[in-house]
């Protein structure tokens, strides 16, 4: 995949397209690559994507029954948020990957994810863990590992959405084998 479409091209080393089965019921959704998954070009693979493994671990899911992307495909620099223009040039591609993989859930990494695919006046700390169906899809959000990462007084919440997000796994997503 050689992408030009937004300025982000010219300092990329990697595209971070996404991980996972192509026909996995969980997504998950994060907002662009950092440097280590710009370098590796693997979605969540530096600290915060070893805490996201934690996380999956505890539900029993892995990169193994679930698929894992961003909504930009390449890093921004310095890890800034992706701006609006280069979101909305990577937009199709992601919105492709979904129409392909076509998850029952959409779990969304962090605020900005959230505002993409559920609400765009999403506000992480009210309502983090919360469901809602959109064109056929559950969706929600979790903090970003990153934040967890920063921020360990968040993480009792975290395990509550988890526990809720493995319920509805077992409810809406009937191939999922759940490890462990
Ligand atoms: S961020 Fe997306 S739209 Fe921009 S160059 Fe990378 S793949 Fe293309």
């Amino acid at each position: 995949m050689a992408c030009t479409r937004c300025p982000l091209y010219e300092t990329r080393h990697h595209v971070v397209f996404g991980v996972g089965p192509e026909h996995s019921e969980v997504m998950f959704i994060g907002e662009g690559p950092g440097e280590q998954e710009d370098l590796k070009g693997e979605p969540f693979v530096g600290r915060a994507g070893q805490f996201l493994d934690e996380m999956l671990y505890i539900i029993g899911l892995s990169r193994k029954n679930c698929y894992i992307a961003n909504i930009v495909k390449c890093r921004p620099p310095g890890n800034r948020d992706p701006l609006n223009v280069e979101r909305d040039a990577c937009s199709d591609w992601l919105r492709s990957q979904i129409r392909l993989i076509s998850p029952k859930l959409i779990v969304c990494l962090g605020r900005i994810a959230a505002m993409e695919f559920i609400d765009p006046e999403f506000r992480i700390s009210r309502q983090h863990g919360s469901w809602v169906e959109i064109d056929g899809i559950w969706r929600t959000a979790l903090y970003h590992p990153s934040a967890l990462l920063r921020d360990p007084t968040k993480r009792p919440e975290t395990f509550r959405d988890l526990i809720s997000l493995k319920q509805m796994v077992l409810e809406h997503c009937p191939n999922t084998i759940l490890e462990g």
